[in-house]
């Protein structure tokens, strides 16, 4: 089975309820790609006006989801109420989660694991340190982070992967294609060996860090690089070439 190209636009703290309604309005008109799933994370305060602006064909997804039903959780959002307000997708594990807010791999499993379970579709993201890389360890921290994902999941037809290399988040310091490409096979093997041949062929893997329409369409063309998770070219007009990088 073919996987379908798969990008995401991650606002992360930005915006204001104009700014997101018009980068709604703009993906609306613009003319994207019918091969490509879009999806957009806004802040959690404008994800209902992202859902009501949006044409039913591109996605919304929160930026964290809780691991538990509705509750006395102060200031968690549940996968329920998510779902409620026609949100079906959430983002977990992005690195500054869980470099700023201490998130681990076993909360972030478990809450992937909830949201799956719940109706609710994960980009679970992974990633290195700079120092990691340096010292050679790069598929050995993500087979680690995926080990723990595996502990809790056990159905993988929800979950889409984005690795985003930590040094490249944020940085203009993009992964050449062929460091992304050796992460996504690896990855890709990982699901082969421990999940699945079905998990492993049919798993979507986003590449994440410093994306742009410039960088995209060279990324696009490596055999395991299954679309994108953009941060802060996500924002701008120039997300649309993103999502049409393979047009
Ligand atoms: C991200 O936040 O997931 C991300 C990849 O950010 P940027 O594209 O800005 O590097």
């Amino acid at each position: 089975m073919a996987r379908k190209t798969l990008v995401a636009a991650n606002h992360k703290m930005n915006g204001t309820l104009q700014s997101v309604k018009e980068i709604c309005q703009n993906l609306n008109n613009a003319q994207l790609d019918p091969n490509v799933e879009t999806v957009v994370a806004p802040p959690a305060i404008y994800l209902l006006a992202a859902r009501e602006t949006l044409k039913k064909e591109i996605a919304v997804a929160a930026q964290n989801v809780f691991d538990k039903p509705n509750g006395a959780f102060t200031g968690e959002t549940s996968a329920h109420q998510l779902k409620d307000a026609s949100v079906d997708w959430a983002i977990l594990g992005h690195s500054e989660r869980r470099t700023i807010l201490g998130e681990t791999d076993e909360t972030v499993a478990s809450k992937t694991k909830y949201a799956t379970d719940n109706g609710i579709s994960v980009i679970w993201c992974c990633g290195e340190s700079l120092e990691q890389r340096e010292a050679g360890k790069t598929l050995e921290v993500i087979a680690a982070q995926l080990a723990a994902l595996k502990k809790e999941v056990s159905d993988w037809s929800k979950i889409v992967i984005a690795y985003e290399p930590i040094w490249a988040i944020g940085t203009g310091k993009v992964a050449t294609k062929e460091q992304a490409q050796e992460v996504h096979a690896s990855i890709r093997k990982w699901l082969k060996d421990n999940v699945s041949q079905q998990a492993s062929d049919e798993t979507r893997i986003l590449y994440g860090g410093s994306v742009s329409e410039k960088n995209c369409k060279e990324l696009a063309q490596e055999a395991d690089i299954d679309g994108f998770l953009v941060g802060g070219a996500s924002l701008k007009p120039a997300f649309v070439d993103i999502i049409n990088c393979k047009k």
